[in-house]
């Protein structure tokens, strides 16, 4: 049938990405818009959201594109990066990603879309994945404790530095020493860190590490100029003085040389990403992190291990759960978040596809392609930097304008940054043709050498470039997990199995609040395995990344009108460390005006844990600002504590609209009274898709918000990380966003210095904000936030009568949450908002956000890419499950013997003969008729939480317990 009634522009306009990216169509809209009693879109946003800081104009953002249309043109952008074989090394290395994971994990939704594990029943699948992480690490660094990934290897080696802090003995010193071959990226996280902190550093050789009186140390191992050395009795002699000792180490290397744990180092740290994770220009890449044991309280970072269910079956959890960072507020490890599950989980693969033999084999070819590089450059005559080497050479030259010349011109970047000398580092990538190519740059033409005659002397003379005491003697990855999947159908089988046990936005609505679970579009996520995107080193010549720079110009500017700021940071690489880039421009800028005695930052009581946690990074003290109860915060409180701390007013840190879940009306006031102390206003901006295209954080009166790409804009959360924080700021904040050492970075700072280890951080998720940005338009951004706050009130109008919605704002209405009480629940039948999370898994839904911000209660959050159809089956479960909870609280079922009580329900427990429970199987599995459609079965019972904690066990189980099954 055609529709010959409608213009060729409005049948492009039904066809638009909009229609796809928001669930309902208009009719269910419309018929949503009549069950909460509002008239249209715009009249809700009216009733909702309070007047005075309505846009006043619309945003800029253009006019939404096709998605074909979009990316046709961001190919267009892409291709104007250059991609030139790297060996620049300092951390990036190039990698075969193995294909059966590029497509299985890292293109595949049932990865990607996952959340966190909070839920552990329903996440098995990549809590194994995430526990072989730690095993790798722990298998590498010879450490006995690692954690389940952190953000990269700078803001890792910060973590180390804090951590050494917390657990030296060494009480007084107050000064970090870290070694001058330490890469210069990590360095300069490091030395920002310990600035905020107050620490001293102090540098110079690794030998020089115990002549301070030191509360730490931070070596590299191999060098950042490749050196391969025996740092074992520097190691001792700092801990000699109780310094603790932190080892950045490659991963590859440590294949092949004996580990940092052997050489009695305290913490090993690195990047995972030459483990099978695309450079990116920058990332996503997951660091590893390992310590002692006797450090497990200190460790930042979620933790996986291992605990039981109720039939006594083994099951995986984040350990020490309760203690989880940022939940401790300012009393916080780190402020870490979001981290790098995704990136983790591709690592932990590609180990357990190639296994201990396989990567013995990769590791050992890129040694010897090395070995054969620095055989003929000898040979000729050239001199290198050191005796000893992995797989990165530093080659003294007196012409390196012309060696860097001739390698441009064969389209090879090396490493510059060294006075009189080339730095090149060969990779699991680097083949013969590489190494004879590099023969020609680093020699001109007509040199003779052959690759395959130098192979021959290396293989009869046996290379020395390892010392022999440092030669890997330790066995690695014995585990089954790393000797059984070797084959591709063995592997695909292996991910399959795993996914299946987790339950991501490929099978239903995630409705954490705060946490935007959206739709990840494939259009979005299709540009980010480009090549283009992919294959560029971080420190790649600036003129070889004009595509990467177009884009994320042009997506800066998109967001400095969606918020309504001056300028833009693309560095952090979270949330949180957005957080901690903000707070720490906002301290630069009062001691640029002479007032860096400001030191108290006030974060009203409902604040996400991040905020206080990030605050006690820069050094700012606490003072918790109390909330009404109608969930807003108390404005008397709010200027009587700004009074009282007056001149030392830093800053407040307010969440908009408030994690109550309400648009607070007095929020412009809130601003007023934080600037009239002094005081400078930073908006979390996780809630951002409340605000989108409706008001904005600099509109509002705030001078600085980051962003969670990974939330409003749409990035995947991938099950813990990836994610990007960046920051817009006012332009009085301009001048203090993070630069960084080896990249200047236009327009930020002079003096400032790193946050992330790479310039603009995960540099190539970015592709996908950027296509959602440029597909929904202008207009399409602003629906999309009322559809938003449209779903949030259906499903809490839906509730009501079965369920108390905690906090409404003005009319009644909620923003685009809404938090459910079940206290009044608990009270009378027993049954806990755990119990209602865990039932909820029987219906198919992960649990909305547990807890938080209130204990409890639910927090729900549609978002609005979820059609009424999967809201209605939700409410459905929601009600079914209410009607359950009233038997309870009749009598009818015992409070210990009940389907709530016994949630989740696995197979295991409908195929049990012994069933003696008093509802039946059905029931268990099949609690209302949409289940069986499409039914989810939890893959373990649930999990003894207490257990974990109190044997903890983080590592992939000994071999032992595999052979008894
Ligand atoms: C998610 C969130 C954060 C932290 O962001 P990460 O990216 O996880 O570090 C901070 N504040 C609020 C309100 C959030 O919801």
């Amino acid at each position: 049938m055609t529709d010959t009634s409608k213009t060729l522009a409005q049948l492009e306009q039904n066809n638009a990405f909009v229609r796809r990216h928001i669930g309902p169509g208009e009719t269910e809209i419309s018929s949503m818009l009549q069950t909460i009693n509002a008239e249209s879109l715009d009249d809700l946003t009216q009733q909702t959201v309070p007047a005075g800081i309505l846009l006043d104009k619309p945003i800029e953002t253009g006019e939404g594109a096709s998605e074909v249309d979009a990316l046709s043109a961001l190919k267009a952008v892409a291709a104007k990066n250059k991609i030139n074989r790297s060996f620049i090394g300092m951390g990036y290395y190039d990698t075969h990603v193995p294909n059966v994971i590029l497509r299985n994990v890292l293109e595949n939704p049932g990865w990607y879309t996952a959340y966190t594990p909070y839920q552990p029943e329903i996440a098995q699948g990549r809590l194994e994945a995430i526990l072989n992480f730690q095993q790798v690490t722990i298998d590498l660094t010879g450490l006995e404790l690692a954690s389940a990934s952190l953000l990269d290897e700078g803001t890792a080696a910060a973590e180390a530095m804090a951590l050494a802090k917390r657990v030296s003995k060494n009480k007084k010193a107050n000064l970090f020493f870290i070694a001058d071959d330490v890469h210069p990226q990590t360095r300069d996280v490091v030395e920002t860190r310990a600035e905020m902190f107050g620490f001293g550093i102090v540098s110079g050789p690794t030998e020089q590490a115990s002549d301070h009186d030191v509360f730490g140390a931070l070596l590299q191992y191999p060098s950042t100029t490749g050196e391969v050395k025996d740092i074992s009795d520097t190691i001792a002699a700092v801990q000699a003085n109780k310094g603790i000792v932190a080892v950045a180490a490659d991963l590859m290397s440590l294949v092949m040389l004996k580990s940092p744990g052997e050489l009695g180092a305290d913490v090993a740290l690195g990047s995972a990403q030459r483990f099978g994770v695309p450079m990116g220009y920058g990332g996503p890449h997951a660091a590893f992190f390992a310590t002692r044991d006797s450090y497990k309280r200190s460790l930042p970072g979620r933790i996986i291990g291992i605990s039981k269910d109720t039939r006594g079956r083994p099951a995986l959890r984040m350990a020490l759960q309760t203690r989880e960072q940022h939940i401790r507020r300012e009393k916080a490890n780190s402020n870490i978040c979001t981290a790098q599950v995704l990136l983790a989980n591709m690592a932990s693969f590609y180990a357990v596809y190639h296994g201990p033999e396989g990567l013995k084999t990769i590791a050992s070819r890129i040694h010897r392609l090395a070995d054969i590089l620095a055989s003929g450059l000898k040979q000729k005559g050239l001199g290198l930097k050191h005796a000893t080497w992995f797989d990165t050479l530093t080659v003294l030259t007196d012409n390196k304008a012309d060696v860097l010349q001739r390698a441009y011109a064969k389209g090879i970047n090396l490493r510059a940054d060294i006075d009189g000398a080339v730095g090149i580092a060969l990779d699991e990538t680097s083949t013969r043709n590489d190494v004879q190519a590099l023969f020609d740059v680093l020699l001109g033409e007509g040199h003779n050498l052959q690759v395959a005659n130098l192979d021959d002397d290396v293989t009869t003379q046996g290379s020395q470039s390892i010392p022999a005491s440092l030669r890997r003697t330790s066995d690695i990855l014995q585990h089954e997990v790393f000797n059984q999947y070797h084959s591709e159908t063995e592997m695909l089988r292996y991910i399959k199995s795993l996914e299946n046990k987790d339950l991501a936005l490929n099978h239903s609505m995630i409705s954490l609040g705060s946490c935007t679970m959206k739709l990840n579009a494939t259009a979005e996520m299709i540009p980010v395995t480009w090549p283009e995107f992919g294959q560029l080193h971080p420190f790649a010549p600036l003129d070889q990344a004009a595509g990467y720079h177009e884009m994320i110009s042009e997506l800066a500017q998109w967001l400095i009108s969606i918020t309504g700021y001056d300028a833009m940071s693309m560095q952090p690489n979270s949330g949180a460390q957005g957080e901690y880039a903000g707070l720490l421009a906002i301290q630069r800028y009062h001691e640029s005006r002479g007032e860096g005695h400001r030191n108290v930052c006030l974060i009203p009581s409902s604040a996400h844990g991040t905020n206080p946690a990030s605050a006690q990074m820069v050094s700012l003290k606490v003072v918790v600002v109390n909330c009404d109860k109608n969930g807003n915060v108390d404005l008397k409180d709010l200027r009587a504590k700004a009074e009282e701390v007056g001149d030392n007013l830093s800053c407040a840190m307010i969440t908009y609209p408030s994690t109550h879940g309400v648009y607070e009306e007095t929020v412009r006031e809130m601003c007023e009274i934080v600037h009239q102390y002094g005081g400078q206003v930073y908006m979390d901006g996780a809630n951002m898709n409340a605000q989108v295209g409706i008001t904005a954080p600099g509109f509002i009166g705030s001078d600085v918000s980051h962003l969670n790409l990974h939330k409003t804009f749409c990035i995947p959360h991938g099950g813990g990380g990836p994610g990007m924080g960046p920051i817009g700021v006012k332009s009085h904040l301009a001048p203090f966003l993070p630069n960084h050492s080896v990249v200047d970075i236009d327009g930020a700072g002079k003096d400032c210095g790193a946050v992330s280890a790479a310039p603009w951080g995960s540099a190539s998720i970015l592709p996908i904000s950027y296509m959602y940005i440029k597909m929904m338009g202008a207009e399409g951004l602003r629906k999309a936030t009322q559809v938003a706050i449209l779903n949030a009130n259906y499903v809490a109008k839906q509730l009501e009568g079965h369920f108390d919605v905690l906090y409404k704002g003005r009319n009644g209405r909620v923003a685009h949450e809404c938090i459910i009480d079940l206290r009044p629940l608990k009270e009378v039948s027993g049954v806990s908002e755990i119990d209602i999370a865990k039932r909820l898994n029987d219906y198919g839904f992960h649990a909305p956000t547990m807890s938080f911000p209130v204990a409890g209660t639910l927090m729900i959050e549609p978002t609005e890419s979820e059609a009424k159809y999967e809201l209605d089956r939700f409410i459905e479960a929601m009600i079914s499950i209410r009607k359950e909870i009233a038997k309870v609280e009749s009598g009818e079922w015992a409070a210990d013997n009940n389907p709530l009580h016994f949630a989740p329900h696995t197979l295991a427990d409908i195929c049990d003969s012994n069933w003696d429970r008093s509802y039946d199987r059905n029931l268990a599995a099949y609690p209302v008729a949409a289940v069986a459609r499409n039914k989810f079965w939890p893959s373990v019972n649930r999990i003894d939480d207490v257990y974990g904690d109190r044997n903890l066990m983080c590592s992939c189980a000994p071999i032992e317990a595999y052979r008894e099954e």
